[in-house]
């Protein structure tokens, strides 16, 4: 039977004694006789008991066997009712008289559902005129029963027209419950058997979840996972504590610790709820809800350690208002989590309501007052596996919104990143046009002759090669004319320097002009010598672009610093490129014809008189 049996019998003993009054069965007249080898009158045996509450002042409370009950004692009939009793001192007694009319001699076991009794005494008294005892109960070892059962089972063989008075004496600390069946053996195995399926399912159920929660806890280091595991485990070991199987296979010597281990227990899965419930709704640091869960965590801590100290009785009290007190702040907690917006808690509120409905319709069928059948610990066992699994169903939707959250966090840095990649993009662009743009500045100063802005001796020194090669390539003629002022020397030495560059700048601006087609360059390579290129041009018309510079200057004359007239002149030596011929031949045979110029007299255009025999491409000239 659940713990909330008990939980609801403690707060009916404070709050609602006339429900527990109510759920007592009504008194009746002497019991009638069962007779076995009816079976229908068999499965209603709860007809044939008859029972007696014996409080502290009774003389029925001190009694050690029926001998010494009193004649007089006053006998109820349970009416059907399976017994429950609240929490009183009470001894209880039962009586039942069976009957055999068949003519088959049969074999039964009266069976007591409810294994958490601290002393139970069977007393036999059959036709044969022996009397048997079976005196057993959690507080003795488990041997004691007799057999290997988690229930109490009392044999029962009647022959033919033989009769039993069975007596039983129940003693226990806090509320019981005494369910009694007589059944078969066949009856007894085939129940077993079914129940072992809900019971495999229940705590194979339980183990899994805890187990997998453990290994989640190992992995993710998530505290509630541990919690969780925790929660489950105290709730198993708490049901198979309640279902008997504790006593049977844990500590079936230690008589004394099976009164301990329910509050134990219980305490353990308050604990756990407290932990797991306040790790799970993610409850503020700073919040009222969180101090009070913190506070209850300590407060079942310290009741773990009063279940080793405090009698039974005293602690299922304080087990109650404390599960009570867990149950309504988690619930308070979980309502609070929900309203601010946080998903999950609808699922862990969800949880809570299955457990609580399970357990109230156990409760109100624990106490008769619906079918009994609901009071079943298999209820309770569907109802724990119904909250385990929206437990964790809960913790599946937390951490989907927890990696929705993730998601949304990475999404809105990428989008950021991305943003900021393009934002440095299209600076580093922009700085790249500038500094192309610097560079071209740069490259164009540095192949431009500042005084006269002429291209200067690099610009010549990469563009001949080209111009060579290039005319080597098509057969186009290429002719490169060098110009050098004549006895500039004597200018400058007669109007200084500055006198000097202006005629420098007066010969750049004629050559300039001079020099028209797209492709033709005027360049001043050294101090007064210039050069003059045209791809394209033959040494013929090389020869009359510079007839017109130099007719030009010569008819150009130049007011000197001292108030004169100054003519300047200028000579050119030309050569056109011959096939097979490097720009180093070219210039030097340009410079030789210069040469010649200044040999014959200066202010004149001397050619190169190479023969072109070689071209490959003859029409070309
Ligand atoms: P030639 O007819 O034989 O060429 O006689 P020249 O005096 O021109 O010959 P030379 O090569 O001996 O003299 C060149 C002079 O050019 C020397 C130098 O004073 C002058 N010169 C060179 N570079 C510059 C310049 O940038 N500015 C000025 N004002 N004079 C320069
Ligand atoms: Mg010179
Ligand atoms: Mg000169």
């Amino acid at each position: 039977m659940s713990f909330l049996t008990r939980l609801m019998s403690a707060a009916m003993i404070c709050c609602l004694p006339a429900l527990v009054w109510a759920s007592q069965p009504a008194t009746a007249g002497a019991c009638p006789v069962l007779d076995v080898a009816d079976d229908s009158a068999r499965h209603n045996l709860m007809d044939y008991v008859c029972y007696h509450s014996a409080d502290p002042e009774d003389a029925a409370h001190q009694a050690t066997s029926p001998e010494e009950l009193p004649q007089s004692l006053a006998w109820t009939s349970a009416d059907g009712h399976d017994l429950v009793f609240s929490h009183t001192e009470s001894v209880y007694w039962l009586n039942l008289r069976l009957d055999n009319t068949g003519s088959n001699r049969g074999f039964w076991y009266l069976k007591l559902d409810y294994p958490l009794l601290d002393e139970v005494t069977f007393w036999t008294y059959g036709s044969d005129g022996t009397t048997r005892r079976l005196a057993t109960g959690d507080q003795y070892s488990f041997a004691s029963r007799g057999i290997d059962y988690r229930y109490f089972l009392l044999p029962v063989t009647l022959g033919p027209q033989e009769w039993l008075d069975v007596t039983i004496r129940i003693r226990s600390s806090g509320a019981l419950n005494v369910p009694l069946s007589l059944e078969t053996p066949a009856e007894v195995i085939s129940t077993s058997n079914h129940l072992t399926l809900t019971h495999g399912l229940f705590y194979g159920t339980l183990a899994i979840f805890a187990a997998f929660n453990l290994l989640l806890f190992f992995s993710s280091g998530t505290g509630y996972y541990f919690y969780n595991a925790f929660y489950m485990a105290a709730m198993g070991l708490f049901m198979f504590a309640m279902g008997g199987f504790a006593n049977q296979y844990f500590w079936p010597e230690s008589a004394g610790f099976a009164n301990t281990s329910i509050p134990l227990a219980l305490g353990l899965c308050a604990l756990a709820m407290t932990l797991f419930g306040r790790s799970f709704l993610e409850v503020r640091p700073d919040t009222l809800a969180n101090s009070t869960l913190k506070a209850q965590a300590w407060f079942c801590i310290v009741f773990l350690a009063l279940t080793f100290i405090l009698p039974y009785s005293k602690t299922i009290i304080l087990n109650t208002v404390l599960a009570l007190s867990v149950i309504a702040s988690l619930l308070i907690s979980a309502g609070i989590r929900w309203r601010q917006g946080y998903q999950p808690a609808i699922w862990y509120l969800l949880s809570w309501m299955v457990m609580l409905a399970g357990a109230l319709i156990y409760a109100l069928a624990a106490f008769g007052y619906l079918a009994d059948f609901l009071a079943r610990e298999s209820l309770m066992q569907v109802t724990i596996g119904g909250q385990v699994i929206l437990l964790n169903y809960a913790m599946v939707q937390r951490w989907r919104l927890l990696n929705q959250k993730l998601l949304e966090v990475e999404h809105k840095a990428r989008t950021q990143l991305e943003f900021k990649v393009h934002e440095r993009t299209s600076q580093l662009r922009n700085a790249m046009r500038e500094l192309e743009k610097a560079n071209r500045k740069l490259a164009a100063l540095s192949l431009n002759d500042p005084l006269t802005g002429l291209y200067n001796r690099r610009h010549l020194d990469n563009i001949l090669p080209e111009l060579c090669a290039e005319a080597r390539r098509t057969g186009q003629p290429l002719t490169l004319a060098l110009v050098d002022a004549d006895r500039f020397k004597a200018v400058n030495d007669t109007w200084g320097h500055g006198f000097g560059d202006t005629c420098l700048q007066l010969i750049a601006d004629i050559l300039s002009r001079h020099v028209k087609r797209p492709r033709d360059i005027a360049i001043r390579f050294g101090g007064e010598e210039f050069a003059v290129l045209l791809p394209g041009a033959d040494r013929e018309g090389a020869r009359m672009v510079c007839q017109a510079i130099l007719d030009e200057l010569r008819n150009t004359p130049l007011d000197t610093p001292d108030g004169g007239t100054l003519t300047m002149t200028v000579s050119a030596g030309i050569a056109e490129l011959t096939p097979r011929e490097d720009q180093s031949t070219l210039f030097r045979r340009a410079d030789d014809a210069l040469y010649q110029a200044k040999a014959s007299g200066r202010d004149r255009v001397e050619v190169s008189t190479a023969v072109l025999t070689d071209w490959s491409a003859p029409a070309t000239q």
